[in-house]
């Protein structure tokens, strides 16, 4: 059983330079280099042929992501830099609380992300457009029947009786179980809220109570 270190819990990890880590075939991803742990890879391989044999076509957009990738995304949404949800969070007079809220619609504090551990990806787009018309509608009916199969689970899934809090649903997030699950464990065991620094906000994430709220605010997979 794979225990991981705080610092990879975290993120603090360079998956590159991990030998835990595989690089993907770039044929199953947009074409940019992508990382995941060498069992989820493997899965991952295998589901995506499934998936090419019925017509489907998967390709990650979104693998790994270190804690520095992460705080990058975190921090320009924090200033401004870039919109968040359709809004510039550099203007108007939100609260540090309110900021951070808006930016958890969708997107992980630096160090509670599941894209940290290496067992999570993002499919095809991030954009609910996408998944709302035709194409987008035809894969997610495929993975949401097919993907158990492989180990996979979506972990975002609506809200509701299942899932009361946490982010937006996520049709494109998806997760290999059995090491997410252990992960999670680890995750709850080992990191408070103290180990939660480094970025800009970090001050409020206990208040918000991230790791209650959001890291644990998943649909729980078969596994
Ligand atoms: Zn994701």
């Amino acid at each position: 059983m794979k225990i991981l270190k705080k610092e990879a819990l975290l993120g603090k990890l360079h998956p590159a330079q991990d030998r835990d880590f595989v690089a993907l075939d770039v044929s199953t991803t947009d074409e940019d280099q992508h990382f995941l742990r060498k069992e989820v890879a493997a899965a991952w391989m295998q589901m995506h042929a499934a998936a090419k044999n019925e017509g489907i076509g998967l390709r990650i957009v979104s693998s790994t992501r270190n804690f520095e990738r992460q705080r990058q995304i975190w921090e320009n949404k924090w200033f401004g830099r870039t919109l968040t949800n359709g809004r510039n969070l550099s203007e108007g007079n939100l609260t540090e609380e309110e900021k951070a809220r808006w930016i958890l619609r969708y997107s992980a504090m630096p160090g509670t992300s599941r894209h940290h551990w290496g067992t999570d990806f993002d499919i095809n787009s991030v954009e609910d457009s996408y998944f709302e018309e035709a194409q987008g509608q035809r894969e997610y009916a495929w993975l949401c029947a097919h993907a158990g199969t492989f180990g996979f689970f979506q972990p975002y899934t609506a809200k509701g009786k299942s899932r009361q809090q946490g982010y937006e649903e996520e049709k494109w997030h998806w997760s290999f179980g059995a090491e997410s699950e252990r992960f999670l464990e680890q995750y709850n065991q080992e990191i408070a809220y103290a180990d939660l620094t480094g970025f800009a906000g970090c001050e409020v994430a206990e208040a918000i109570q991230v790791i209650a709220v959001y890291v644990n605010g998943i649909a729980r997979g078969d596994v």
